[in-house]
């Protein structure tokens, strides 16, 4: 597999994982909570895709719903003919949402639920107030108009193509609301509930009420960008709900096809979505892609939404992530020269080490052998080669903050992996 990766594969497809030198482990298998490597080596995920794998690698009760598409000829494509099943995922998923929330649209990726969102905020809010704030270190996606609000040059290079974009640092509210007040062109507000690529950076208290308010007080439209966070991971099913307030729009992603398939959501408010896009003329103006409700992704989604409930997920994610972080602290308080803060919200947790690199410059000196300029010096990495070695754990990490390690593990995950 190596040898084809370095031939065919584009770099950029796997640099990251390359840097780590997971380049060099074969994925046998994967079940639950653990990847199983050729030599029935078990690697515990607490990378967890950034958060899609929800019900764990190959829930049998997704891979039964599958089967059912291999072996029977249904009906897929959502884009030519009426398909139940993106009638049934929308209901349930209107049903879920608080109840204004009750326009649906469907795609296949994060970023593409993004620029959904925002080209229908920008259009419901007409072109004198259609400037976009979006939040210092957030993160929404790669592709190019996803990338306008997304805060890294690194990422982003030139590709900025909204016209008006304004960034506002995340938990301020009184930042907002001076850009607010000063730039009456901005009319959409766009912000992960939980920062995860920033480092798992959590809404301070009474942020996002503010932000309700604000929104409210100076007519903008609130995105809630949940690709990541949404979907059970903060023992919620929406993190929003955390704060006992609604935006207009929510995005869903990743988590949504139970780390099984590739299907995404935008949920909007339906006076702004008629207003965006009434009648038939309008509606046929953002239409579905290609492979938009795809039957098998529905299908693949709505089990993945009745076995979060079945399986009582979000309440284990709640306690499990209580668990996380309770442990978690205790290494930070044994080892508070090592550890600077532990945080998180259900199962987004992160762990920012102290930069040891400052205090220990031979660490850079070593790591600069390894990895490439962008990433030197980066303890989280360090670590995660450590606890994959040692451990047999996958862990995540970000660019933004090269001391945090992220753990996403899936909501299925008992007490004895995280003590492992
Ligand atoms: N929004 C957020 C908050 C994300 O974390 C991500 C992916 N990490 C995206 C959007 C983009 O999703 P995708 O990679 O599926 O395009």
């Amino acid at each position: 597999i190596g040898r084809l990766y370095r031939q065919h594969v584009s770099p950029g497809q796997w640099a990251a994982f390359g840097l780590l030198g997971l380049d060099r482990i074969t994925v046998d298998h994967a079940e639950d909570v653990h990847y199983v490597d050729r030599s029935g080596r078990r690697i515990l995920d607490f990378f967890g895709g950034f958060g899609a794998m929800a019900l764990g690698h190959n829930h049998p009760r997704l891979l039964a719903v599958r089967r059912g598409f291999q072996d029977q000829q249904r009906h897929e494509l959502g884009l030519t003919l009426p398909s139940q099943y993106v009638a049934a995922l929308s209901r349930n998923l209107a049903m879920l949402a608080p109840e204004d929330l009750d326009r649906v649209m469907l795609y296949c990726t994060g970023s593409e639920a993004v620029e959904a969102a925002i080209k229908l905020a920008e259009r419901a809010q007409g072109p004198r107030r259609a400037g976009v704030a979006y939040a210092r270190k957030s993160f929404h996606g790669k592709t190019i108009g996803a990338l306008s609000v997304t805060d890294s040059r690194f990422y982003r290079g030139r590709f900025e193509v909204l016209p008006r974009r304004r960034a506002v640092p995340f938990g301020d509210a009184e930042a907002l609301e001076e850009l607010l007040r000063r730039d009456r062109g901005i009319g959409v507000l766009i912000l992960e509930t939980v920062q995860g690529g920033a480092g798992i950076v959590l809404p301070p208290p009474g942020y996002l009420q503010r932000v309700r308010e604000l929104c409210d007080r100076y007519g903008v439209l609130w995105i809630a960008d949940e690709v990541q966070c949404g979907v059970g991971r903060t023992g919620r099913f929406f993190a929003f709900e955390h704060a006992g307030v609604t935006p207009d729009i929510v995005t869903l992603a990743k988590a949504l096809g139970g780390g099984k398939t590739a299907i995404s959501a935008v949920l909007a408010r339906r006076d702004l979505h008629d207003r965006a896009y009434g009648g038939t003329r309008g509606a046929l103006v953002h239409g579905p892609s290609t492979f938009s409700g795809m039957g098998e992704a529905c299908c693949t989604a709505i089990e993945t939404l009745h076995v979060l409930h079945d399986e009582n997920l979000l309440a284990n994610a709640a306690e499990q992530g209580d668990y996380l972080l309770a442990r978690l602290r205790g290494l930070r308080d044994r080892h508070p020269q090592l550890i600077r803060e532990v945080r998180g919200s259900g199962l987004m947790a992160a762990v920012e080490f102290t930069d040891i690199s400052a205090s220990f410059p031979g660490i850079t000196g070593l790591l600069a052998g390894v990895l490439d300029r962008p990433l030197r010096g980066s303890v989280a990495m360090l670590t995660g080669s450590q606890l994959l070695s040692e451990h047999g754990v996958l862990v995540g990490f970000t660019d933004y903050n090269r001391n945090v390690v992220r753990l996403e593990p899936p909501l299925t995950v008992q007490p004895e992996h995280i003590d492992a």
